[in-house]
């Protein structure tokens, strides 16, 4: 079959590999009918050492179930699911909890991890399927799949900055980052009540879409002047939740300095630096500061019914289709900012 590999940074090529095929009796075997570049597929694209080896590439998803191993009990031959990023157990003590992503069982997809393939291809081996997959229901108009599929990952990621950060009606929001984590953390904060939902980017047509998706105000400064900017726009004191989704160490720091005394900042950007900045600065202003790899299958249930309604429209986020032979064009689309967020039909 065909698959999406990288060998090392910008060297990224369709290559035929192995047929994913269902290995342990919890596995099941799907093949992708949409998937996607991901902005923190972008972070290899510009590192990744030839030294580290090749990475099957892709971690969210849209597929039909064509094989089932024989311990799989929730799902059939034929359904239509969504993949998160990372494969869950569905039964251990954090997956109970509704957390995930830290599953004793976790496994990222297109990582790179032993026995973990990618999503940009033309089938995937799930593991751990019952508490990985879900099931869409039968009969889902096909309109619809650009935003299902932001539930495999941006727009679930984008609502746990906003939960991580105590979004709640009549709160002011800052999100920083004008990428699709940060678009979809606008349409998380807009549906969970937010007065003022602050976009912190520098493109135009990027900020201009997230003024339809909620946002009232954009700052489009860095650093200082960013910050500075937010408080004018926050009565002086900062916003009460900011929604961290860019990953760098420039993006944190602001992300922590325009957050008011007492607020809460969602980290969801892939941190790129081991240490973290603003220490002190969010230590003397009791700031909240938490995150991680969101535990997008736990939100399915919420924000599914919103797509299905057609309440929220996470699928404009995408720009650009292509098919399994355009990827590597599509990441250097992405790479160059010009495109916002590629969609893969196989
Ligand atoms: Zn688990």
């Amino acid at each position: 079959m065909k698959a999406t590999v990288m060998h090392q940074a910008g060297d990224v090529r369709i290559e035929e590999v192995p047929d994913a095929a269902i290995e342990q009796p919890t596995d099941a075997l799907i093949r992708i009918t949409r998937a996607c570049i991901c902005g923190s597929d972008l972070w290899p694209y510009k590192s990744l050492a030839a030294s580290e080896g090749i990475r099957i590439m892709g971690h969210e998803a849209i597929g039909v179930v064509e094989g089932l191993g024989s311990d799989v009990t929730s799902l059939k031959e034929g359904d239509v699911v969504v993949m998160p990023f990372a494969s869950s157990d569905g039964t251990c003590v954090f997956c109970r909890d509704g957390l995930q992503t830290e599953c004793v069982h976790r496994g990222f997809f297109g990582s790179g991890a032993e026995g973990y393939g990618g999503a940009q291809a033309e089938a995937l081996r799930i593991p751990n399927a019952d508490g990985t997959l879900y099931a869409l229901p039968t009969g889902t108009d096909e309109s619809l799949m650009p935003s299902l599929l932001t539930l495999a990952d941006v727009l679930g990621t984008g609502h746990h900055a906003a939960v991580v950060a105590r979004v709640a009606p009549g709160k002011s929001v800052a999100v920083v980052g004008d990428g699709a984590v940060g678009l979809c953390g606008v349409i998380a904060a807009k549906r969970l009540g937010a007065e003022q939902i602050i976009i912190l980017g520098r493109h135009a047509d990027r900020t201009d879409l997230a003024r339809e998706l909620g946002a009232t105000d954009v700052v489009s400064e860095r650093g200082e002047e960013a910050v500075e900017k937010v408080r004018e726009l926050t009565g002086g004191f900062g916003a009460h939740s900011v929604l961290e989704c860019v990953g760098l160490d420039q993006s944190t720091r602001t992300a922590i300095e325009v957050a008011r005394p007492g607020g809460a900042v969602g980290r969801v950007g892939v941190p790129q630096d081991a240490s973290m900045p603003g220490a002190q600065t969010s230590f003397y202003a009791n700031v909240t500061v938490g995150g991680g790899p969101a535990p997008v299958r736990a939100y399915i249930d919420e924000l599914l019914p919103d797509i299905l309604d057609g309440r929220i429209e996470p699928g404009r986020v995408f720009d650009r289709t292509v098919d399994l032979d355009e990827v590597p064009d599509g990441y250097r689309a992405m790479n160059e900012r010009e495109s916002l967020k590629v969609m893969v039909k196989p």
